[in-house]
């Protein structure tokens, strides 16, 4: 027989492990789509929409 405290602690695990798998989704898409290219000349890390980088002006993309 299942107490009542047993049913909450399952429930508010679940609920942990829900909000864990959420939090690392949010980051994985937002990494995923807003990579920050890292200069392959100087390995300066450029803001997500750099087309040069910031430091030396080597093109980061294409
Ligand atoms: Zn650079």
């Amino acid at each position: 027989m299942t107490e009542l405290a047993d049913i909450l602690a399952m429930r508010s695990a679940t609920y942990y492990w829900i909000g864990v798998f959420v939090v690392s989704l949010v980051v994985f898409v937002t990494a995923a789509r807003n990579p920050n290219p890292r200069c392959r000349r100087c390995k300066e890390l450029n803001r997500p929409m750099a087309m040069y980088c910031a430091q030396c002006g080597h093109k980061l993309r294409g």
